[in-house]
């Protein structure tokens, strides 16, 4: 007999205009009293001063606060053991930094953790990993998925374009991860969660059925991006969520002089990939070309050397990982000619 996998996926979800206001009332519904809030610095006083009152209107003690700086392993870990004991659980509030540290932080403190993301950059807001610095270089460390995701649409609104058209690039690698995946299965024997499969690739039909960017789109990339949290968390991997191009991410963030949002590092590594992969490459470019992310990528192009050299290393940046990338010897040639000859990605790379 097949024995029950046993997941924890958010029991609170909000996605919709005004629902910072109401972070308060969800936590006395969960019968949370007392709270730490770990926020990203820099964040608009509206937006602190919003989840304040709303705590206060409900008597939630905020009995811990911390302005997160520093992404780092070293500093998440130094903050676990200073909570209070009284402390019943945590927020995260702010765009990927502060997230990824609150989240490892509850994890480290066996607490439950909710999310209250300010843009949609990447799904790391509800995924069930952090990725933090550990001497200055991005890693990823298990964790758990949030109890609670509220992501307040208006909010996420008013954040610069780019973090959205960066949440699109993640969403984009859903289909070139899912496509890679099965290339390990087909290859190697590698184990695939079909259902996992099945929520990440139609975690992406509804945004490319609707490329705008207003509230409705922020939903949508919110309820994507939360969904494909899930899936990584019923496959108890990263492969519903990250593929070759993510490797290519990862090799970049370790060795270019300046890496860019991650979102698009991915976006458009998954372009590049779903051109080596077979059946990608339409929906990959839908979703890319109607939301308008080369023009983002365009305000502050790549480097063409640094993705040279972060294809180069890639394919071995984590051993035994299959993808389209693995035994390729062509991927320098492949991207130049890509650079050189495809009329969407003119002006990207410099
Ligand atoms: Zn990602």
């Amino acid at each position: 007999m097949l024995a029950a996998t046993q997941i924890g996926i958010p029991s609170l979800v909000r996605i919709k205009p005004g629902a910072l206001g109401r972070v308060g009332v969800y936590l006395a519904r969960m019968r949370v009293a007392q709270v730490a809030l770990l926020a990203s610095e820099g964040l608009p006083r509206a937006i602190v001063e919003a989840i304040d009152e709303s705590l206060s209107a409900e008597g939630i003690a905020l009995v811990h606060q911390t302005c997160v700086e520093d992404a780092s392993y070293e500093a998440a870990t130094a903050l676990a053991p200073r909570l209070p004991a009284a402390c019943q659980a945590v927020i995260g509030l702010g765009g990927g930094r502060a997230l990824d540290v609150a989240k490892y932080v509850a994890h480290l403190a066996s607490l439950p953790y909710v999310a209250v993301p300010t843009s949609l950059s990447n799904d790391g807001f509800a995924s069930p990993s952090a990725s933090l610095t550990v001497d200055g270089r991005r890693r990823t460390f298990g964790s758990a998925l949030p109890r609670g995701v509220v992501v307040d649409t208006a909010v996420c609104l008013g954040a610069p374009r780019l973090l959205w058209l960066s949440g699109v690039g993640d969403l984009a690698a859903k289909v070139t991860a899912v496509v890679d995946w099965k290339l390990a299965f087909h290859a190697r024997g590698e184990p695939i969660d079909d259902l996992a499969a099945l929520l990440s690739d139609a975690t992406v039909f509804q945004l490319a059925g609707r490329p705008v960017r207003d509230l409705e789109g922020e939903r949508l990339l919110a309820t994507a991006l939360l969904l494909d949290g899930v899936a990584m968390e019923i496959a108890r991997s990263s492969r519903p969520a990250s593929g070759s191009e993510h490797l290519i991410s990862h090799a970049l963030d370790r060795r270019s002089a300046r890496p860019r949002l991650h979102g698009l590092q991915v976006g458009m590594a998954a372009y590049f990939v779903s051109g080596l992969q077979r059946d990608s490459r339409a929906r990959v470019e839908q979703l890319l070309r109607s939301t308008g992310f080369f023009d983002g990528v365009r305000e502050d192009p790549f480097e063409r050397a640094e993705w040279l050299d972060a294809l180069a290393h890639a394919p071995s940046i984590k051993e035994g990982f299959h993808t389209v990338l693995t035994g390729r010897h062509d991927l320098a040639e492949r991207f130049e000619r890509f650079v050189e000859e495809d009329p969407l990605v003119q002006g990207c790379f410099v």
